[in-house]
């Protein structure tokens, strides 16, 4: 399924970016997987267009989990099996 238009836009905004900043202070940099340094935030509930409009998945502090890039690699070939994955030079997650 293609990621749409409203996700990549979400992954640019300031909000996503303050969501994320808390998150990687709050876990002071932290991996939380691994114990290294953390890059980059997931979401625990991949984020879709089906949820998109739930604040709490969105951006809830909750669903966000400060990660290293290797694991967040890690967890999406997890979640996503054998599809192939990219990640821009920020650690997200490349829209398909
Ligand atoms: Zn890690
Ligand atoms: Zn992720």
């Amino acid at each position: 399924m293609a990621k749409s238009k409203q996700l990549q836009n979400f992954y640019n905004s300031k909000a996503w970016f303050n969501a994320r900043d808390y998150k990687l202070q709050e876990q002071n940099f932290k991996c939380e997987r691994c114990g290294g340094v953390a890059e980059t935030v997931h979401h625990i509930i991949p984020l879709t267009d089906q949820n998109y409009n739930d604040i709490e998945i969105r951006l809830g502090n909750d669903n966000l989990m400060a990660v290293c890039k290797n694991c967040h690699k890690q967890i999406h070939r997890e979640l996503d099996g054998k599809r192939t994955i990219e990640f821009d030079h920020n650690g997200q997650l490349k829209p398909f």
